[in-house]
């Protein structure tokens, strides 16, 4: 079984890829039997957002991904946030010193940038000279004495470093492009490195599963590793996510939250199904996988280390199978309707109570709704968006309704319109979609006009657009008397 953690540092949203790595640790948990993890990694106090980690926590749930140990959970290495470890992070440290694996580093600030800078001009491959590594017990001391502020360094050796990775293989850093990472900063807190690599042991962790953007870090854990005597965990990188133009996914270029995902109406399974394939390979022709079948089919062998590019049309398309599938049970209908129902109200309340139709929020009428136009949508946020007409009175006035008016058979208006006035349409028996279609049917023919005609001009009338399902069924939705309002007022 896979001990596996999701090691988030709270500064605002979950990230695209951060959701991606969770679900893959949470995958692989779950594939094996084990256990996922959720610890929160907030030493940098600089760059603490409040209210973040409560943000993150939804979103990892609203994903269906809940943690075995974390925050909320408890668990047996209790506390789950870096900022209530700091002792035992400083204990290690101190430990690295004495053993020579560290030292404490009393540079002042403007003495690192003159460093850095020559550094720059000379070419050098670190920043850092190593000079306060030559210090004598005594000038320590005596440093100490005055409460110099210090930082704790680790003393890179010289050599080199073997990575190795799930992913990318075999790769071998050369020491002297490794600086002399901070492990404690002056403040106390511990820097990413250290508090990561004392945790994974600490709590078990056997796989780090996590982006590519991590992996010059690697090679110093490793070192960390070593010099603590620990054994590293088995290293995963995933490849960096990408925008279609082969950039690096960013916010400029799109949302790049799952929050904003969960604000445009995207199912949960689908988005998770979605970045599920952004760097794996299910291998095989199939794919749209519920969250059970992707733990079953998951495997890390599958997994490749080419850029994955995010294709919002293939979301699109993703969250289009999931609906379906969604709508195929009546409790996946309902959870549909909860969807739907707040997006309603917000579009539509207020012009609601004005025409009196309050009763379209209720569920019956939503889940008719969404059953009569599931297969041409791609997003309940469509339903609002595009087929309004359920809700409010059609807009004959806007552009779309302008255009398509122009295109319709004149002959069909002036049916349409009498259908209304002979009220034909008003004493059929039943108000269903099947009896509709059959008068449409025969009206055309009794007239000698075409079928499509006529049903486009009816559809004009009841929607005012030419998105929707069947024109019977939307009608048998709307019910006769908004349908016979309509086809007297639209038709002019
Ligand atoms: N705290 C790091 C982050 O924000 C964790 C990286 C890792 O998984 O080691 O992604």
């Amino acid at each position: 079984p896979a001990r596996v953690r999701f090691a988030p540092s709270p500064t605002g949203y979950l990230h695209l890829g951060g959701l991606r790595t969770a679900l893959f640790n949470y995958l692989l948990a779950k594939k094996t039997g084990g256990q996922f993890i959720l610890r929160i990694e907030d030493t940098d106090r600089t760059r603490f957002v409040p209210g973040a980690t409560e943000k993150l926590m939804d979103a990892l749930s609203w994903a269906g991904i809940h943690p075995d140990e974390g925050p909320h959970h408890g668990g047996p290495h209790e506390p789950y946030y870096q900022s209530k470890r700091t002792k035992i992070y400083q204990d290690y440290a101190e430990e690295l010193v004495k053993q020579g694996h560290a030292y404490r580093c009393f540079c002042t600030q403007e003495r690192l940038l003159r460093v850095r800078e020559s550094s720059q001009k000379t070419g050098r491959l670190v920043a850092y000279d190593k000079h306060c590594s030559y210090y004598t017990e005594d000038e320590i001391k005596e440093n100490m004495e005055k409460e110099l502020p210090f930082t704790i360094r680790l003393n890179t050796p010289e050599g080199s470093t073997n990575v190795k990775d799930t992913v990318y293989g075999n790769i071998t850093f050369n020491n002297k492009t490794l600086d002399d990472t901070i492990l404690i900063k002056s403040d106390g807190f511990p820097t990413y490195h250290l508090a990561n690599v004392v945790d994974d042991h600490l709590m078990g962790i056997t796989h780090v599963l996590r982006g590519e953007e991590w992996m010059p870090s690697t090679p110093k854990h490793v070192i960390l590793y070593k010099a603590l005597g620990w054994t590293p965990p088995q290293f995963v990188h995933l490849p960096l996510l990408m925008n279609a133009d082969k950039t690096k996914l960013s916010k400029r270029s799109g949302d790049v939250h799952v929050e904003q995902y969960i604000e445009k109406g995207y199912l949960p399974e689908a988005l998770n199904n979605f970045v599920a394939l952004l760097g794996w390979n299910p291998n095989s022709e199939e794919e749209v996988f519920s969250p059970e079948e992707l733990i079953e089919k998951f495997d890390l062998k599958q997994l490749n280390k080419s850029n994955a590019v995010v294709d919002i049309g293939k979301l699109d398309w993703m969250n289009k199978q999931h609906l379906l599938r969604r709508a195929q049970t009546p409790e996946g209908l309902e959870s549909l309707v909860d969807l739907l129902q707040p997006m309603i109200k917000t579009s539509f309340e207020t012009k609601l109570q004005e025409e009196n139709a309050s009763s379209r929020l209720e569920r019956t009428y939503l889940s008719a709704v969404v059953n009569t136009i599931k297969d041409r949508i791609r997003n309940i946020r469509d339903i609002p968006q595009l087929c309004g007409y359920y809700f409010v009175e059609p807009d004959y006035d806007s552009d779309d309704a302008k255009a398509l008016y122009k295109k319709l058979n004149k002959q069909a208006v002036d049916l349409a319109l009498a259908s209304t006035t002979q009220e034909t349409l008003g004493s059929l028996e039943s108000f269903d979609a099947v009896s509709i279609k059959q008068w449409i049917h025969e009206l055309a023919e009794l007239n000698n006009i075409k079928q499509n005609h006529l049903m486009m001009a009816m559809r004009y009338a009841v929607t005012g657009t030419r998105v929707g399902a069947g024109v019977a069924e939307t009608m048998e939705v709307l019910g006769r008397p908004v349908c016979l309002n309509r086809l007297a007022h639209a038709v002019k």
